[in-house]
């Protein structure tokens, strides 16, 4: 560390568990967080100020107003833009901490994709609003043995994890992963911006203990928050005696890559869809588009309103279809705009 570092995280290191060693440790280290909204728009904020070295954003979605009143970092101007969140994200953390590198990924989080998104991560951060992906996640890191960190938030509290494999229980000695997205969620219970924040910085300290060396004081158990309720409750989970992830070693959601399914997005009344395997010429689209409704676009993505639709449609060949919460119905627009 040079001296203008060692001042500027000199209350960092100051604290004891930390220390210099544990703040040189944190600059050379790398964490992936999926999903940027709530819980991963805090933790990114959180650890580019605490200076990690190197952070890989990944998001599948755009900004909206109606993220605002919960996620950190954007504002009405990435609103109004529509930009992904992981590049709106990496711009705002860029400025917060110029020494941090900040790689911005707008993409999916799927069985084809997840190896290489979250490629060299020391630790894997659950900013997702999904089991599905949850479930993912906890397959990759038990398999390949890479820590992570499971987070829910939901009204007025939620859930965090740290998953250290062969040190701690896994997310399916916690949740039957047969429930698959059980339980009230964002759009059924609504959520308190603290209750998020609360569980990001929980989740967040987890990874500094990681990122830092300090595995030992990791937690081996599920912290469950109720801000409302002012309890918060430390619960010990152990290994499950025949846990189909880190007992039996069996990762069906991993294997199951190839089988992109759309996805339909929660409190959104949105579907994402992604029908092809090339990359789209937005620019020819936006052409083909024009005669048929207002497109707009910026360098990332192409929004494309044919009331009652919206669709954002992404270099990748995603396409976020707003105002169906039906599947088949959202290929079917897929197909009748974008093609196949
Ligand atoms: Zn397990």
């Amino acid at each position: 560390m040079d001296a203008r570092d060692r001042e500027r995280y000199a209350r960092q290191s100051q604290f004891a568990p930390l220390g210099e060693e544990g703040q040189r440790r944190l600059r050379a280290s790398h964490a992936a967080i999926v999903g940027c909204g709530a819980l991963g728009s805090l933790q990114a904020e959180a650890l580019a100020r605490a200076g990690v070295g190197r952070l890989t954003l990944i998001d599948r979605d755009f900004v909206e107003e109606s993220n605002l009143q919960r996620q950190w970092l954007y504002d009405e101007a990435d609103a109004a833009e529509a930009l992904p969140k992981a590049v709106a994200a990496a711009r705002r953390l860029r400025l917060i901490n110029s020494g941090v590198e900040v790689e911005a990924r707008p993409a999916d989080v799927n069985a084809d994709t997840v190896a290489a998104l979250v490629a060299g991560a020391d630790v894997i951060l659950d900013g997702t609003d999904n089991f599905e992906t949850r479930f993912l996640l906890n397959e990759l890191a038990v398999r390949d043995g890479r820590p992570w960190i499971y987070g829910a938030a939901v009204g007025g509290g939620g859930t965090v994890m740290p998953i250290v494999p062969g040190r701690t229980a896994c997310l399916a000695c916690l949740v039957d992963p047969a429930l698959n997205d059980a339980g009230p969620t964002c759009e059924t219970a609504g959520i308190l911006n603290v209750a998020s924040a609360a569980v990001a910085a929980f989740q967040t300290a987890e990874a500094l203990k990681i990122l830092s060396g300090r595995l030992e004081a990791v937690s081996a158990r599920a912290v469950s928050l109720d801000l409302w309720g002012g309890k918060p409750r430390a619960v010990g989970v152990e290994r499950h005696p025949d846990c189909p992830v880190c007992v039996r070693r069996e990762f069906p959601r991993l294997a199951a890559a190839g089988e992109r399914r759309p996805a339909v997005l929660c409190g959104r009344n949105a579907v994402q869809v992604q029908e092809r395997d090339r990359e789209l010429d937005l620019e020819r689209l936006r052409s083909t588009l024009e005669p048929l409704g207002e497109v707009r676009a910026n360098e990332y993505a192409l929004r494309f309103l044919a009331p009652p639709y919206a669709m954002t449609v992404f270099r990748d060949g995603r396409a976020i279809i707003q105002g169906v919460s039906d599947v088949a119905q959202a290929r079917s627009l897929y197909a009748r705009y974008i093609g196949v």
